[in-house]
């Protein structure tokens, strides 16, 4: 069984894992923050040096990285949190310095394969899978493949258009699904609720965090609470149309906004129910957290690295 060295890089973090002879538990792992000294570059080849196993040789290397980029060609087009990196051929270039054969793909793709062969995804062949964080990340298994489409930027379920004159996107675009349920956008839905004059805990705090908002929803605060289920009602028009399109068993919610359980998925159960075409689609469909957390990146990182080349 394959060797892999598992690469995660993360707007504030790098981390590297050595997985052995295709056992799911790392035998090494290495974290290192992504800024410092050095090229971010630099300090992927040397957390990878540290990481490599004494004995034994590596199979693959697989990176996962944010931002949209072309698996195929080892490129990454563009990252919010690495500005340096612009149609910059990482893999070409891990793969020239060890010799080892080096894959990267999108840091939501491979969180989904992650929970598909690890998490909460194991048995389901139609999974769709999102993190819902700062922004929205996603990824999609379509008949036990993942889909990344021509150029490798398919399933960016957070940038399916809502509203053409909406809110702004992260990506620059209006109305996308990103710019109505990421924790930034119920954050600045609250603080608009509150500037109108809507009475809410979260109005002592000078400022606060989509983590502080999940807070006082528990709390009960009803600004809050109504913050969360807007975003889970606008998730679920999103999720009308994955289930339109790929007709999956399992919906696999991950991220900090995925923590508000129940207050987010409810919402998107009901607008599922009102507005599917036939009820097939949302018949035994689950809806559910994700398990593997920080984790998921690298171990889907491995998962893609223990795959058939394609
Ligand atoms: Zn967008």
């Amino acid at each position: 069984m394959a060797t892999i060295l598992a690469v995660d890089v993360g707007g504030t973090q790098i981390r590297v894992a050595a997985y052995q002879n295709g056992s799911a538990e790392p035998t090494n792992i290495n974290k290192v923050a992504t800024r410092g000294e050095g090229s971010v570059s630099d300090r992927i080849l040397a957390t990878i040096r540290k990481t490599w196993p004494i004995a034994g040789n590596v199979d693959k290397i697989v990176i996962a990285l944010p931002g949209p980029l072309d698996p195929a060609q080892g490129i990454i087009f563009s990252a919010p949190n690495l500005p340096e990196w612009k149609n910059y051929a990482i893999g070409p270039e891990i793969e020239q310095v060890f010799g080892v054969r080096t894959l990267i793909g999108n840091d939501a793709n491979l969180a989904a394969l992650g929970e598909w062969k690890y998490g909460s995804g194991i048995g389901h062949n139609d999974l769709a899978y999102f993190t819902v964080s700062t922004g929205i990340g996603s990824g999609i298994i379509s008949g036990g493949n993942l889909i990344v489409g021509r150029y490798g930027l398919a399933g960016e379920i957070g940038h399916i258009l809502l509203e053409p004159n909406g809110p702004p996107c992260s990506c620059g675009q209006r109305g996308h699904v990103e710019s109505f349920c990421s924790g930034l956008s119920i954050v600045k839905f609250a603080k608009q609720q509150i500037s109108h004059g809507r009475k809410s805990s979260l109005a002592n705090l000078a400022d606060f965090s989509a983590k502080d908002l999940s807070q006082a929803a528990q709390q009960g605060d009803a600004l809050s609470r109504e913050a969360v289920e807007r975003a889970g009602r606008y998730l679920g028009y999103a999720m009308v149309s994955v289930v339109h399109t790929f007709n999956p068993s399992i919906l696999i919610f991950g991220g900090g906004v995925s923590q508000n359980g129940d207050l987010l998925f409810d919402p998107i159960r009901e607008t599922l129910q009102d507005q599917v075409m036939d009820p097939t689609y949302i018949k035994d469909l689950i809806i559910t957290s994700a398990s593997l957390g920080d984790n998921a990146g690298l171990m889907g990182a491995h998962a893609l690295g223990l795959l058939p080349d394609q």
